[in-house]
């Protein structure tokens, strides 16, 4: 039998609701996919080409650093300059295969069992599974204002003590940003009360209409600190499939993730690794045109939304590529389903649309819906929603 620890853990629901909607293209079926978080873009040629010419180069027969290659790293330190003015130094990073180890990495450093992970729901589904792991005891709180976006109140209002916090903005699948006032709040409180808080920086370059992102590293400096940070490549430069992100951290918590990282994966692919120096140093105008692409979908595909009888979105969301949608009750009932999980089931096989639901979210009662997708493709799956949700009515 497999472990019980493995046992425990639940399939990624945005990555298992793609799959049925994969084998469902391959049975022939029409099934409009924007159940998982990839951008439909092409990685940009300058970074194809970089990784293309690190192959010829023969820079693939080596292990680079567990941390990523010096060169990368020098890169990541750079543009943490140019985009937050903010100095950290070479030993506050560690390269990942994707941020997602990353984050997996960051659980297993620093969680004790039975150790309280604070984060608003609706979350990320891998936090949950990976705190999980590292058997983290997750606290997904329910922020008591429409933006969903947790709060020194909630905080407060936490009888234990905290070992982490979890903070994601630009968030998935709420889209909303955190100002930096609110950053500033729970590094603050954090500090107070010896918590660490991961801000998940992921979507930092996908901000629409006007929002300003901030980072944590526009507030506080890492070393000495118990702040960390996370992003990576996979969204801003299309480069999901690559698999590399990272985390900035006092360098006592990087020495702590590179001990793990030596008997995970000894480092992420050096080819991937040029092609990240290439995306970080190189022409960063492709990041603007997706960026801008996507608030034109991002605007369209609200209003959209929010007219299909039975769904809406409260609060616009200002950057990411998701909108989480809030399904009515009584349609729910009139559609015959008894949660968002069912109704996402039913949503695949009758409309042919592929939405995770709320649930794997830790929200049940919502689904989400991914806009890196063509507008054409939107429009179409808007139509398909409505036509559905027309029924029941
Ligand atoms: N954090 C969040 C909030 C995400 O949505 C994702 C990707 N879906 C990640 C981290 C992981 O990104 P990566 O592709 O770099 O592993």
């Amino acid at each position: 039998m497999i472990s019980k620890r493995i046992q425990a853990v639940q399939p990624a629901a945005t990555l298992a609701m793609s799959r049925m909607a994969k084998d469902m293209q391959a049975q022939g079926i029409d099934v409009i996919n924007l159940g998982v978080g990839e951008s439909d873009f092409q990685t940009p040629d300058n970074i194809t080409q970089a990784a293309i010419k690190a192959i010829e180069n023969h820079q693939t027969s080596f292990y680079t650093p567990t941390s990523g290659l010096n060169a990368l790293k020098s890169a990541i330190v750079s543009q943490v300059k140019t985009r937050y003015a903010a100095d950290i130094l070479i030993d506050n990073v560690t390269v990942t295969t994707g941020a997602k180890l990353s984050l997996f990495a960051l659980m297993q450093v620093l969680l004790n069992p039975g150790d309280n992970v604070v984060s608003a729901a609706p979350l990320w589904v891998s936090y949950v599974e990976q705190i999980k792991l590292a058997s983290g005891k997750l606290h997904a709180i329910i922020p008591n204002n429409p933006e969903l976006k947790l709060t020194r109140e909630d905080l407060d209002a936490f009888p234990e003590q905290i070992k982490l916090i979890i903070v994601n903005s630009p968030n998935n699948p709420t889209g909303q940003v955190y100002s930096k006032a609110e950053i500033m709040a729970i590094l603050e409180w954090a500090e107070a009360h010896e918590t660490y808080v991961i801000l998940d920086e992921i979507y930092g370059q996908l901000v629409y209409n006007g929002t300003t992102f901030t980072s944590g590293l526009q507030i506080q400096s890492l070393e000495n600190s118990r702040m960390i940070i996370v992003d990576g490549v996979s969204k801003a430069y299309a480069m999901t499939g690559w698999r590399i992100g990272w985390t900035l951290a006092s360098s006592e918590i990087i020495k702590g993730m590179n001990k793990l990282l030596d008997h995970m994966t000894s480092n992420p692919t050096a080819v991937a690794q040029y092609a990240a120096i290439e995306a970080l140093l190189g022409d960063q105008s492709t990041v603007e045109t997706m960026r801008l692409a996507f608030e034109q979908r991002l605007n369209k595909t609200f209003d959209a939304l929010n007219s299909v009888p039975g769904l809406q979105v409260a609060v616009k969301p200002q950057g990411a590529f998701y909108l989480f949608p809030k399904v009515d009750n009584s349609i729910m009932l009139a559609a015959g389903v008894n949660n968002t999980n069912d109704l996402s089931m039913k949503l695949l096989q009758e409309a042919h649309v592929a939405l995770p639901a709320g649930e794997g979210f830790s929200m049940p009662g919502y689904l989400r819906m991914g806009y890196a997708k063509d507008q054409a493709v939107l429009n179409e799956a808007v139509q398909r929603l409505t036509n559905f949700f027309q029924q029941y009515k």
